[in-house]
């Protein structure tokens, strides 16, 4: 396993659109979401929804259905297949929930490239309902965090967890790829020596272009896929590179060859001198 850990977003990340939008207008409830979205929070109103759903007599199967259509672009997908198949370590941290998550990348033969997916729980009730429960219990105790994230889910806290479970496994290097305003809390988490992949004009590139300083991770902008792939690969192969070049590393390695003479691995990137890496 490499010495690179690589956590996704999911919404407007993985997929090219909100998962919980795409199912409500998908499946017809879209005027009843928008009715009640003043009256509660986003996390509760979806757990709702489903109940709705379910008494207009869709079924679970029709949800699966309408998230397999969900658009995921063929770039994406062969990006995270090449993570996967460098030997990185792939985890997602999303506000959506299991089931949503789950069924669509199963559907693009995605899911076993991921070691962990932090997200809503959710689960089928007796009824046969889909519920969605609060990944933190927002009604119990407030997660406390002051950064923009909503009441049932501090990203942040989930990187802290992942970063102190790794501590034990030497350095590894975090590449983090999100859009949303709850993706900036996990990337102030973010030490030297990692990257932050924010999507361009999206809420939470807003937020660090404000004061880019805030971060110690290196950034590195992304818009479509296709700067996805390039730009998470060049990253991934920078990683790569320089972990082969760790002394530590070169007394244990037998097969140990320069960089340069190892025609997989392409030219390393400057770091830049701007923490603001244009692409
Ligand atoms: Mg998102
Ligand atoms: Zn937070």
């Amino acid at each position: 396993m490499a010495g690179v850990v690589v956590i996704f977003d999911f919404d407007k990340t993985i997929v090219d659109c909100d998962t919980d939008n795409w199912v409500v207008d998908g499946l017809g409830a879209t005027s009843l979401f928008e009715e009640l979205l003043p009256t509660m929070p986003w996390n509760s109103l979806m757990d709702r929804m489903m109940s709705e759903l379910h008494s207009q007599g869709k079924i679970i199967e029709d949800i699966a259905d309408c998230l397999r259509t969900a658009p995921l672009h063929p770039q994406i997908i062969s990006a995270i297949k090449t993570a996967h198949a460098l030997g990185c370590e792939l985890r997602i941290v999303s506000d959506a929930n299991h089931f949503f998550i789950e069924t669509i990348l199963k559907h693009h033969g995605l899911f076993e490239c991921f070691s962990e997916i932090n997200t809503n729980q959710s689960f089928i009730d007796e009824e046969g309902k889909l519920r969605i429960q609060p990944y933190h219990d927002f009604n119990f105790a407030s997660h406390g965090c002051s950064n923009p994230c909503p009441p049932n889910m501090c990203k942040g806290l989930i990187i802290k967890r992942i970063q102190y479970s790794m501590s034990s496994e030497g350095k590894k290097r975090i590449i983090y790829l999100g859009d949303g305003k709850g993706d900036y809390c996990p990337s102030l988490n973010l030490d030297e020596g990692d990257f932050m992949m924010p999507r361009k004009s999206y809420p939470v590139w807003e937020l660090i272009i404000s004061n880019p300083l805030l971060l110690k991770a290196e950034i590195h902008e992304w818009r479509d896929a296709e700067v996805f792939e390039k730009v998470l690969l060049n990253l991934i192969n920078i990683a790569l590179s320089a972990e082969k070049k760790s002394p530590e590393l070169l007394s244990m390695d037998w097969n140990f060859q320069p960089v340069s003479r190892l025609p997989a691995f392409p030219q390393v990137l400057q770091v830049p001198q701007s923490p603001l890496t244009m692409f």
